[in-house]
């Protein structure tokens, strides 16, 4: 059985869940399998290629984990690795070649990037028909008007985590804590698009605890350790941690204090074990949407 984080002892006036994140990832990993079956029948194997540059200590044990989840499904994947010495033309040089690259169906590069190259050029250099982390302008106007194409990942797979809920967003309040363009933004769009009611914090907001507490679904999403203290949570409401940080011991935590939280929310989301495997898991998905797009408009010439 897996560690969550400690419960507290005290008698919870709500009875809260967990949501088990690691458990729908791996429900929705086997579903995928099946895509992945239903291609391979017309000779389409679905290929990422993971792009990294330099050595950033995290960011190998995450690119690690998503090659090590495109193989579980089937997927064909390459890792790519530009030394820390790579230069920013270096690394639009390798994302051309893999636009145009007919294995590759689905293009990811690592962040964060070193110092000096410009994320904004980098994700519009990728194809906006390859760009599985849904990060290209095209793919965010589209997700922004209604017409989503490439969803980011990690928003998709807290949508998917409500979904297997049964938690529907519509006339509900949702607050999310943080505006990042990965994060926050298409968070909020995707709520609002299920008919929330939706409120955006960010740092400059005052007394971000008056904004959480009106919230039925509250989603976290600031990169600060246990931002979210009990106080700040509406009794009943279902709590979404999407933070992942490191404390000084090595060991990770949300954005949200779990123990103090645990008998007020109807429903929580651990870290690790929440909303990180359903990214992967939404990765992989995006990809194959990637593959199953090109075998479609082959069909039909
Ligand atoms: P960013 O640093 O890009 O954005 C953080 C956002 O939080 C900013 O908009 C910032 O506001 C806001 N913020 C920071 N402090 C506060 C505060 N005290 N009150 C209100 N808002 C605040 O981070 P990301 O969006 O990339 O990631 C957020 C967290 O999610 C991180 O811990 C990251 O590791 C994690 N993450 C987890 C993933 C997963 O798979 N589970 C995937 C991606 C990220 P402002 O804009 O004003 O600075």
């Amino acid at each position: 059985m897996r560690a969550f984080p400690c419960r507290p002892q005290r008698s919870p006036s709500v009875d809260t869940r967990t949501i088990d994140g690691q458990a729908i990832a791996q429900e929705f990993r086997e579903r995928l399998m099946r895509r992945v079956g239903a291609l391979a029948v017309n000779g389409v194997r679905p290929g990422l290629a993971v792009v990294q540059v330099g050595s950033h200590p995290a960011s190998k044990i995450y690119v690690r984990n998503k090659i090590r989840a495109c193989s579980e499904v089937g997927l064909h994947s390459e890792h790519i690795e530009l030394p820390d010495s790579a230069d920013e033309p270096a690394l639009l040089d390798r994302i051309r070649n893999l636009n145009i690259d007919k294995r590759i169906h689905g293009i990811l590069v690592q962040l964060p990037l070193p110092a000096g190259f410009s994320v904004d050029r980098v994700q519009e250099t990728i194809a906006p028909e390859k760009d599985v982390d849904g990060f290209h302008p095209i793919n965010i106007g589209l997700l922004a008007i209604g017409r989503p194409r490439f969803v980011p990942c990690t928003p998709l797979g807290v949508m998917k985590l409500l979904e297997h809920e049964e938690i529907n967003p519509e006339g509900l309040h949702a607050v999310v804590v943080g505006r990042s363009n990965i994060v926050g933004k298409p968070m909020a769009l995707l709520l609002l698009q299920k008919g929330a009611t939706v409120t955006i914090c960010n740092s400059k907001t005052p007394n971000l605890g008056e904004m959480t507490r009106q919230a039925d679904i509250l989603v976290v999403a600031a990169g600060k350790p246990g931002l979210v203290t009990a106080g700040m949570v509406k009794s009943g409401a279902v709590v979404i941690d999407v933070g992942i940080n490191r404390l000084p011991d090595g060991k990770l935590a949300g954005d949200v204090d779990f123990q103090s939280v645990w008998g007020i929310a109807s429903r929580i989301t651990p870290v690790p074990g929440g909303v990180g495997p359903m990214t992967i898991a939404m990765l992989i998905q995006n990809t194959i949407h990637a593959a199953e797009r090109v075998a479609e408009h082959a069909s039909r010439r």
